[in-house]
């Protein structure tokens, strides 16, 4: 077990990269990417944080496009977290949101994922199947896992969006989880807002693999594994292009 060798002290995150590309900012004025997205944290929850929200700095092209992707996944993940600790606070806030026409046509989309008679399927009274846009949810997961590690391990931290990985969820209605995922539960908190999001790490050696847990709104675990980027020399990691 090396985690907390491997990543303390925390460095902090260089200023002068977008952890998205891993390119220098350069004289572009940067966009400011909250990790995890600031919709995630209940206005009411707002005035009682005593810590800024981790905000990162990206060129304003590699940031484009995901306010939508990040909306796609809070509406999508919101029903089944009404009862968590969050859950009121959050359910008024999609209220509010909802005087808007933009996120009306979004919640309808979302609705309709929700289906009585799945394939043929007949759940019992009350139960409804929500069948998610799986790659929308796991890029979102993935891009936070990345301002993650960025902010975690500096100028070393840039995760590149191709790194081989697995990304699986595990909601509130599944009953239990893979023996990996629980694992890396016993690892610290190291969520700067764990009853929004926290995050476990688990650093492997061989090869140089690191484990995640993601704990959103304290119901939705999101596993994430990915062989260390510049560290693993396996097959898979080894770069491209490059012969001999
Ligand atoms: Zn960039
Ligand atoms: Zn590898």
């Amino acid at each position: 077990m090396v985690d907390g060798d491997e990543m303390s002290p925390r460095t902090r995150p260089d200023p002068t990269l977008c952890y998205l590309c891993g390119e220098p900012i350069g004289r572009v004025t940067a966009s400011m990417d909250h990790v995890p997205p600031a919709r995630f944290f209940p206005t009411a929850l707002r005035p009682t944080l005593r810590r800024p929200l981790l905000t990162l700095r990206t060129h304003p092209a590699c940031h484009s496009g995901w306010d939508r992707e990040e909306e796609y996944f809070y509406n999508g993940l919101l029903p089944s977290v009404l009862d968590a600790p969050l859950g009121p606070s959050l359910a008024a806030d999609f209220r509010a949101s909802q005087r808007h026409p933009e996120n009306r046509r979004l919640a309808e989309t979302v609705r309709r994922q929700f289906e009585r008679n799945p394939g043929g399927l007949h759940l019992p009274p009350g139960l409804l199947v929500q069948r998610f846009d799986g790659a929308r949810l796991t890029a979102v997961a993935w891009k936070i896992v990345r301002g993650l590690f960025f902010e975690d391990n500096g100028r070393a931290g840039i995760l590149p969006d191709a790194t081989p990985r697995l990304v699986e969820f595990y909601g509130p209605h599944d009953q239990t989880a893979p023996a990996p995922v629980l694992a890396v539960m016993g690892e610290p908190s190291r969520g700067r807002f764990p009853q929004v999001l926290d995050y476990k790490v688990f650093t492997m050696d061989e090869p140089p693999t690191q484990a995640w847990d993601l704990l959103l709104w304290d119901r939705f675990v999101v596993f994430v594994l990915f062989h260390w980027p510049g560290r693993c020399r396996c097959a898979d990691c080894a770069p491209r292009g490059r012969v001999g």
